[in-house]
């Protein structure tokens, strides 16, 4: 039987994509269309246990397909096994709470929302209508990074600001990076049965970087808004800060709002502060080496994601796990340890040889046997997901 499924993840300048197999479980292929748009634009295949990049001579969305497509045709024997092809969608709004097959109704609202998500919601139409021309035979599905957090209730996703705004553009808290979070959720609940019953933060730190309360399996409460700039701090991104600082900006420097919402999004966050990087293995080496503006960015970004679940807990009827994930919460050991010794207040005792000894890339318990709750370090892996609901569809 086909079990082999593409997945897409177009960004405004950069496609992820993977060919999955075994229900998702095994990687046959992984690659990485790199700056798009521009005349430096390139492709990179992992295949084989071995890596090979091209120019892109087209440094388009379509251009990076095509170049796919030719891959398949010097490998008939992957092409052969494609069963369908699973699409990241930032945005999906109101109109999506779970992952569909796409079709043009699809594709409309999709475009629809893109108001929503101007960066990233045209770039998934542009990834899908590719794929469209180029593998007319393969069905297509489109995974939602909004669609888990679509069980919130209106006490948690509305804004206090005139109901006019949400009436009228749907101006809402939407939240993402869900499909991590239901992979953590379904994850945790492999690990420990009771959890889908249970009360779960989970917090997915990447370079944009989230948290989510959990109950009975269903998304609650998230950090993320309207948009991915809200809630914690981020590697170049703010996360919330007060509103009137744009006013300040715009005036005393005679900025436009684009500029300034770029400054938040773009210069901001561990590299706003650190004025070194934005990325998280660096800010700790210069700190072992005595930076003392890494240090405080970094101790900033701690604080403020312990503060945000300590305040999503509010939501829970109680706390029985704290999950780390992404790039940072599944690699950094000070990260785990500096944001848990904030949090002893809801229960949280960190085993610190656990932490600092787990095996990379398994799922770890890393609490202490008599703390109320247990924190565990789960790897994510949103293609997994992404590929497992375009084989449900695909079935049903
Ligand atoms: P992501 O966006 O999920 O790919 O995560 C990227 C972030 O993870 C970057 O800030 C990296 O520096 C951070 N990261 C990856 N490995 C490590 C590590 N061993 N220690 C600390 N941070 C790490």
């Amino acid at each position: 039987m086909k079990d082999f499924i593409l997945v897409i993840n177009s960004g405004s300048s950069s496609l992820k994509f993977a060919v999955l197999a075994e229900q998702g479980q095994t990687v046959i292929l992984e690659g990485l269309a790199d700056r798009l748009g521009s005349k430096d634009a390139s492709i990179s295949f992992k295949f084989d246990q071995t890596k090979e990049t091209q120019t892109l001579t087209l440094g388009s969305h379509q251009g990076a397909l095509s170049s796919i497509k030719a891959w398949f045709d010097q490998h008939p024997e992957i092409a052969a096994n494609l069963s369908g092809i699973g699409h990241r969608v930032v945005h999906g709004g109101e109109t999506f709470n779970q992952s569909v097959l796409i079709d043009e109704l699809v594709i409309n609202a999709i475009e629809e929302c893109a108001s929503l998500a101007p960066l990233h919601n045209p770039a998934n139409v542009k990834g899908i209508k590719a794929c469209q021309s180029l593998f007319p035979d393969l069905v297509q599905v489109a995974v939602f990074d909004t669609a888990f957090h679509q069980t919130l209730d209106q006490v948690q996703y509305l804004y206090p600001i005139p109901m006019a705004f949400y009436r009228d553009q749907t101006i809402r808290k939407y939240g993402f990076h869900g499909t991590s979070y239901r992979y953590i959720s379904q994850a945790l609940g492999q690990v420990d049965a009771k959890s889908l019953q249970q009360g779960v933060i989970v917090a997915h730190l990447g370079n944009g970087a989230s948290v989510c309360a959990i109950q009975n399996g269903l998304s609650l409460d998230t950090s993320m808004g309207l948009t991915p700039l809200d809630g914690l701090m981020m590697g170049t991104r703010s996360g919330s800060i007060d509103p009137m600082i744009l006013g300040f900006m715009a005036k005393s420097e005679g900025k436009s709002l684009d500029e300034c919402l770029s400054i938040l999004n773009k210069e901001s966050g561990l590299l706003g502060i650190s004025e070194l990087s934005n990325d998280c293995r660096t800010l700790e080496e210069a700190m072992k080496a005595g930076d003392e503006r890494a240090k405080l960015a970094l101790e900033m970004f701690c604080q403020r994601t312990a503060k945000h679940i300590a305040s999503l807990a509010t939501s829970l009827d109680s706390i029985e796990h704290l999950v780390f994930t992404g790039g940072i919460g599944e690699n950094s050991v000070y990260v785990r340890q500096k944001i848990c010794q904030s949090l002893g207040i809801l229960g949280i005792q960190l085993d610190q040889a656990a932490n600092a000894n787990l095996v990379r890339g398994q799922t770890s318990d890393i609490s202490k046997t008599d703390g109320n709750v247990s924190v565990w370090v789960i790897p994510t892996n949103e293609e997994l997901m992404i590929a497992l609901d375009t084989i449900n569809l695909i079935q049903a």
